[in-house]
């Protein structure tokens, strides 16, 4: 595909993921500027993801370090976002790449990234991914009532970390519908969570939703949805 078929058919599916974003918005009293896209480019190469920024999108996101770094590289005038596994021995040369980690799944890879942050003495924005669906192939801390002081505990003593908020990915149900239990139980940590945490963390942001699911994760309060297929599918 040439390069102007590709920015039509990008703008053509912006364009839906739009519509869709901005009814679910309307369907539950907020407003679609409450909602940020992250454009999940995982699936297409760089210079595909080169054409979103002259598209309004400037919010890209990756799942897997190595090839963040490659595209950040290619692409640097967007804000990165990791959503995928960090391993420890690629925090360095992650952290000055990225907006936000939204995929911070452990108590030890949050405790490193204060580290890390405060040896750059820069805050670095996270994420805490909660393993909601409690499916074994995902990541994440485990939605557990019980564990939350605890882990408010450890938020308390973060220095350079700030934990803007919570996210997951709900299970792949062809009912759409069938994820909003998994929304609404983030959302109820995340309030928990900022209650026993006060003003220390922001906890302000509620990443879920992804290209089968964001409407639903919209109308339980989403503030970023990680839509990749319905973007780039067949666009590799
Ligand atoms: C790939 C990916 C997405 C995008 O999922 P789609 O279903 O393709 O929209 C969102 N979040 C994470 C963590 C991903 O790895």
């Amino acid at each position: 595909m040439n390069e102007a078929d590709l920015r039509s058919v990008l703008r053509c599916r912006l364009g839906a993921v739009e519509s869709r974003l901005r009814a679910a918005a309307e369907r539950s009293g907020r407003r679609r500027e409450d909602v940020t896209l992250v454009a999940v480019t995982k699936t297409v190469p760089a210079e595909v993801a080169a054409l979103l920024p002259e598209l309004g999108v400037l919010d890209l996101g990756e799942n897997r370090p190595q090839e963040l770094w490659r595209k950040a590289a290619a692409v640097p005038n967007v804000r990165w976002h990791l959503v995928g596994h960090l391993q420890r021995n690629k925090i360095a040369q992650t952290l000055p790449l990225v907006h936000l980690i939204h995929s911070v799944d452990s108590e030890r890879l949050l405790r490193a990234l204060d580290e890390e942050a405060a040896r750059r003495g820069q805050p670095a924005r996270v994420l805490l991914e909660f393993n909601v669906s409690g499916e074994a192939s995902k990541s994440g801390f485990a939605p557990d009532a019980s564990s939350l002081p605890e882990l408010a505990d450890l938020l308390f003593n973060l220095a350079h970390a700030r934990v803007e908020g919570l996210m997951t990915m709900a299970a792949f149900e062809e009912d759409p519908e069938q994820t909003r239990r998994t929304f609404v139980e983030l959302r109820v940590l995340r309030d928990e969570l900022r209650k026993r945490v006060g003003s220390r963390h922001p906890l302000t942001e509620l990443s879920m939703g992804m290209s089968n699911d964001c409407e639903v994760a919209v109308e339980e309060g989403a503030t970023l949805v990680r839509i990749g297929t319905a973007l780039f599918e067949g666009l590799a």
